[in-house]
């Protein structure tokens, strides 16, 4: 029995200039300034739609000085990729940083997939630190206790199978409780790591991004990533604009906004 997934990444969000030091935890002077994209993937197949992800919305774009950086609404790519936002059964939540897990509200029918060690955190006694506070939106937080009240929040403790083929990892680092998505199609593997790597050159150079929860996480993350991926699966990063070019458009007057990951490169890059 193969799953027969398709997994595709939606583009919502692009900033320029990011500066070096935010994308490097330990930035050189021969690190440069670069762009970066925001995502949320889609998972589909004969199991259903699973959304990873929800990005964050006009009103926080607007909060965040970050209203030039949105791409219009990334619910519209999902439903142009044949899925009704409102339908939704199951959404993952890889994290709780803002732009990751917005207007929750939007999802009506969902349950939500998170790791109870990243909830644990948020409302924990280190969640006030500054390094940390700046990167989450209270209503986000308080949404997952509304939801947990009314029974939608799914809390994985490490592992978790989401459908057959389709399973969740915590991996930390990152987050306390971040976790990635291994997909299985059945004719290869796709990993997506959100803020596990957000660059493809973070792995590749082994140097984790800036905002973390632990360094020694984050490197153990790095390896559980490739563990989950084995020798022929793909790691997608979860904020690198090359996405966007490694891959084709998921469909008709998707370019620029949708790739599909289970669809062949367009060119074929090794990852170290
Ligand atoms: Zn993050």
């Amino acid at each position: 029995m193969t799953p027969g997934f398709r997994v595709f990444a939606i583009r919502y969000a692009h900033r320029e200039g990011v500066a070096a030091t935010e994308v490097f935890h330990h930035a050189t002077s021969a690190d440069e300034p670069r762009a970066m994209a925001y995502y949320l993937w889609l998972v589909t197949g004969p199991a259903g739609a699973f959304l990873v992800d929800t990005g964050f919305g006009c009103e926080v774009a607007r909060i965040r000085d970050r209203e030039d950086c949105l791409r219009g609404d990334p619910l519209d790519a999902v439903r142009a990729l044949g899925v009704q936002p409102e339908e939704l059964s199951d959404v993952v939540l890889t994290h709780l940083h803002f732009d990751h897990c917005g207007e929750l509200g939007r999802f009506p029918s969902a349950r939500f997939w998170l790791q109870r060690r990243e909830m644990a955190f948020w409302t924990g006694p280190g969640a006030s630190r500054p390094s940390f506070r700046r990167v989450v939106m209270s209503q986000d937080l308080t949404d997952v206790v509304e939801l947990n009240l009314a029974g939608r929040v799914r809390w994985v403790d490490g592992d978790a199978v989401v459908a057959p083929g389709l399973s969740l990892h915590h991996v930390g680092g990152h987050t306390a409780g971040m976790q990635v998505v291994r997909v299985d199609t059945g004719s290869g593997v796709v990993v997506l790591a959100s803020d596990a790597a957000h660059y493809y050159d973070n792995l590749e150079t082994d140097r984790p991004y800036s905002a973390l929860e632990s360094v020694s996480g984050a490197h153990a993350a790095f390896d559980r990533l490739r563990e989950l991926a084995g020798p022929a699966g793909d790691i997608v990063p979860g904020h690198d604009p090359a996405v966007m070019s490694r891959y084709p458009a998921a469909g008709p007057g998707l370019a620029e906004v949708a790739v599909e990951l289970t669809a062949p490169k367009i060119e074929s890059e090794e990852l170290s």
